[in-house]
């Protein structure tokens, strides 16, 4: 679980108390107040994967919604309310089972050992893999092992007592019928609230993917879906990074207007900064750095879309998304304002709900792009352009805080051998499982990126050089015992590292040649090694 058990009653007490006032005194405004606090906990569920409950909490907004959309009476019919009641009272049930599970006494628990030697890594992911025979299972289990992520077998019939949620749980179809399969989906569906939820060897026709669909697991693999696929997905789903909070700026001159606003995409977590006067934005861009701009329309002095016009004019701010609000519903002047560099038309009065959304949906499409710019399609990993910016940040970080800072390059040995024989497909794959071990295996401080072909830089801040090659000779020989898998057969692939540290003067470019002469020094005495600058 990636939030705390505290963190997700607070956020479940705030839901209930928002229903409650809904009883006391039902009518359209307090259940479209309830129908916020439903969305953000949706949304807040999403974010920490906690998959089950979210299914849970999406379906009773879509009955909330519905009912807003509806335009029923007010007050609300006494039959409604029961009926949400019931539903509302479920989605607590099933939080408060989880937070009880996830609150047993770590003793009750099943022992897991933990290397005291590998502290520096990832917190460890656990898998379990249900069906009805290991056998097929040990293969996957021990490749999942070097990626720090745990894999157990377990019979559905056979399945520990609660208070044991693993992060993903992965579903054998291969030998049940369609309804068996729906079946058991539901059942761990109903068991697992947090877990992620797979199933494989499921026959790939429509109705089959969307009966498992509806039934509630996340994914399905096809029969036939070659297990470097499903390894390559259970990493993935393992090595989700938190990402930072979104960033909204409210450009509004009716200071009651921008709280109200700033008021509702808090509710979402969204955080704001709101400025009356127009002529601040371009400081305020660059300050804030945030993910999207809702524009009044008419402000003294300037409208919103001269406004607009003047963001669009500076190219780093060309795809920023600008959301207007507006008291007008003049048709013509929506037209022109998204010609002229809007993205949405929001009328005053808004709902929040679907401020929010709008909001939301915005921000993570254009997140989406900032990642294609500034990541390597094969990897994930920051590109060659950004892993430089990102040191150079990181240089000016560790001055100003007076911390050390370790620079390495990383290079796969005789990579070349692997694409002759394997073909390049293979050796695209073994890329991407070296960008994922680094990713599983170090901070979320520290920068990785992928420098080039088959060399990798990494950035790690608050070490010096001794502390960094400790850490990356682990890393250097658990790689070097992963079996990449190619048809009936497997290679390894060995690491060859060049470390060094931030000294006074240092540039990005001095710190990254010597990381380079000490990489080259490592090959020239023998490869599969780590050397330190000297
Ligand atoms: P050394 O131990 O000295 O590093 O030997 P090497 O064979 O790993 O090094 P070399 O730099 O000679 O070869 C790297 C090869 O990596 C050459 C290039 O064709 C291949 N390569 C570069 N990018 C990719 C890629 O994205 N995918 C695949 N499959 N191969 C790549
Ligand atoms: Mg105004
Ligand atoms: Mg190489
Ligand atoms: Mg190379």
């Amino acid at each position: 679980m990636t939030c705390s058990a505290e963190e997700l009653q607070k956020r479940s007490d705030g839901l209930a108390a928002s229903w409650q006032a809904c009883l006391a005194a039902p009518g359209t405004d307090l259940l479209l107040e309830f129908a916020v606090s439903l969305s953000s906990f949706t949304e807040f569920l999403h974010g920490k994967g906690l998959s089950g409950l979210n299914q849970v909490s999406r379906s009773l907004e879509q009955q909330t919604l519905a009912l807003l959309d509806s335009g029923t009476e007010t007050p609300l019919p006494a039959g409604t309310l029961t009926e949400l009641n019931l539903r509302v009272e479920e989605l607590g049930t099933r939080v408060s089972d989880f937070i009880d599970g996830q609150r047993r006494p770590v003793m009750e628990r099943r022992a897991r050992s933990v290397d005291p030697s590998v502290l520096d890594v990832a917190p460890r992911h656990s898998v379990w893999l249900v069906g009805s025979s290991g056998a097929t299972w040990q293969e996957l289990a021990l490749q999942l092992g070097y990626f720090q992520i745990d894999a157990e077998f377990h019979q559905i019939r056979n399945l520990p007592g609660q208070g044991d949620e693993p992060a993903i749980v992965l579903l054998n179809a291969g030998s049940l019928s369609s309804r068996q399969t729906v079946e058991q989906v539901q059942l761990l569906r109903g068991r697992f609230a947090a877990s992620t939820l797979l199933v494989h060897e499921l026959a790939g026709d429509f109705d089959s993917l969307r009966a498992a669909l509806s039934a509630g697991s996340d994914f399905c693999f096809p029969a036939g879906t070659a297990q470097p696929l499903i390894l390559a997905k259970l990493i993935e789903l393992c090595s989700g990074t938190q990402e930072a909070p979104y960033r909204a700026l409210v450009v509004e001159d009716s200071i009651t207007a921008s709280k109200s606003i700033q008021r509702t995409l808090a509710i979402c977590d969204i955080e704001t900064l709101a400025i009356s006067k127009p002529h601040e934005v371009l400081d305020c861009l660059a300050q804030f750095q945030p993910d999207l701009i809702l524009m009044d329309m008419f402000m003294p002095g300037c409208t919103g879309v001269e406004a607009a016009r003047v963001i669009r004019q500076h190219p780093e701010f060309l795809s920023i998304p600008i959301v207007y609000l507006s008291g007008d519903t003049n048709v013509p002047l929506q037209v022109e304002a998204l010609r002229l560099g809007g993205d949405h038309f929001l009328t005053k009065p808004y709902n929040p709900v679907v401020l929010n959304a709008i909001v939301q949906s915005k921000i993570e499409r254009y997140r989406a792009l900032r990642r294609a710019m500034e990541r390597d399609s094969l990897t994930g990993l920051y590109n060659h352009r950004t892993s430089k910016d990102k040191l150079a940040a990181a240089i000016q970080q560790a001055r100003s805080v007076q911390q050390a800072l370790a620079v390495a390059m990383i290079d796969i040995d005789h990579f070349k051998k692997i694409n002759d024989s394997y073909g390049h497909p293979m050796g695209d794959q073994v890329i991407r499982s070296l960008a994922w071990f680094l990713s599983q295996r170090l901070r979320k401080t520290d920068v990785i990126g992928r420098y080039g072909g088959e060399e990798f830089l990494v950035v790690l801040p608050a070490a010096d050089a001794p502390r960094a090659v400790e850490v990356l000779d682990r890393i250097r020989h658990d790689f070097g015992q992963i079996k990449h898998p190619f048809n009936e057969t497997w290679c390894t692939a060995a690491l060859s590292i060049g470390v060094t540290q931030l000294n006074e003067g240092d540039s990005e470019q001095t710190l990254i040649k010597q990381a380079d002469e000490a990489l080259y020094s490592a090959k020239r005495s023998g490869r599969n090694r780590v050397v330190s600058w000297q």
